[in-house]
């Protein structure tokens, strides 16, 4: 039987220990760590994301602030605001929730947020000290899955790590945090994408394997090695008609196929998933007590 890597328990034991630094940091004098999240549009899964992060924030003891702009808004307005938000004293980490609608540069909304409020670590400052080894604040998703690794008791220092996927939010940040000549990491990788030719020849030399390529259990028993541990990052709906709301989730990872061949899976949902806001709670209260930029 795979261990059954349980991020839900591992996500809300962060948050509970956060909870207890707010309320130290608090004793101390220091003001509330703050969280602003700005929702642009009405898609009901960026509704649903905001509403759990500004949910977390209350649970944790944090100020947030949310704006929620419409979906034509233009985007000199969002601009300013996020400028408003990089003065603000109250505030130590802006969340920007993505995607944008069309006519909203990504790339312009992300260099305009204060790289040291950039608690979603997108930010080319962010993204290139990352690179190089200095602190700064790692995207969630990744630094998440970092997590999950060490406290499931399956260190990937000397592992091959295979990566599948290399967008900038999840392949390639998890990549490079994994090459870091740090404890928590320390590993060989390996990263595929739409380029790579015979996918399963990379994949089945995976100690651990990471799959966040955004298809539906297209990781399946014969692309794996036995023991392997898996990462499954995907979170996809594929329509289901036995469902009330005609669909259900699943991962990139066949896990049905996948579980009695593997040493360690994470689920989907209750995996990577929840670690993503634990992430960007712990990174707001490390931006608010000054401990990556001061
Ligand atoms: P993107 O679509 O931005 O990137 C997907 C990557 O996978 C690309 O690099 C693409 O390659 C690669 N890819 C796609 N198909 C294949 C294939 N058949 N073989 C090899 N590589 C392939 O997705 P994201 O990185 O944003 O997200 C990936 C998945 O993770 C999604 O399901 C998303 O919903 C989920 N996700 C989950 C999060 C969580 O909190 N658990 C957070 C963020 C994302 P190429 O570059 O060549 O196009």
């Amino acid at each position: 039987m795979a261990q059954i890597i349980d991020g839900k328990s591992i996500a809300s034991e962060i948050r509970a220990g956060l909870k207890e630094d707010v309320t130290r940091l608090l004793q101390s004098g220091h003001r509330r760590p703050g969280l602003a999240v700005i929702l642009v549009g009405e898609n009901p899964a960026s509704q649903a994301y905001v509403g759990s992060k500004v949910k977390a924030c209350e649970e944790i003891g944090f100020y947030s602030s949310s704006d929620r702009l419409s979906a034509d808004v233009p985007e000199e307005v969002l601009l300013n605001r996020i400028k408003d938000l990089n003065s603000d004293p109250l505030i130590d980490g802006i969340l920007v929730q993505m995607p944008l609608p069309g006519h909203i540069s990504e790339k312009k909304v992300i260099e305009t947020i204060d790289y040291r409020k950039d608690v979603d670590g997108f930010h080319p400052v962010n993204a290139g000290k990352l690179v190089i080894g200095e602190p700064c604040f790692a995207p969630c998703t990744p630094a998440g899955i970092l997590v999950l690794l060490e406290k499931s008791g399956n260190l990937p220092s000397g592992k091959h790590v295979v990566v599948v996927g290399r967008s900038n939010i999840v392949g390639k940040p998890v990549a490079n945090l994994l090459i870091q000549k740090t404890r928590s990491a320390n590993a060989t990788v390996t990263i595929c994408h739409t380029g790579t030719q015979n996918l399963s020849r990379f994949t089945r030399q995976a100690d651990i394997l990471i799959a966040a390529a955004g298809k539906p259990e297209s990781i399946t028993a014969d692309m794996i090695q036995d023991g392997a541990v898996l990462i499954d990052v995907g979170i996809n709906r594929v329509p289901d008609p036995n469902s009330k709301t005609g669909y259900r989730l699943t991962g990139d990872i066949d896990f049905a196929g996948c579980e009695p061949k593997c040493a360690a899976i994470t689920p989907v949902p209750g995996g990577v998933g929840p670690m993503t806001i634990a992430m960007l709670m712990k990174n707001t209260f490390l931006s608010a007590t000054g401990k990556i930029f001061y």
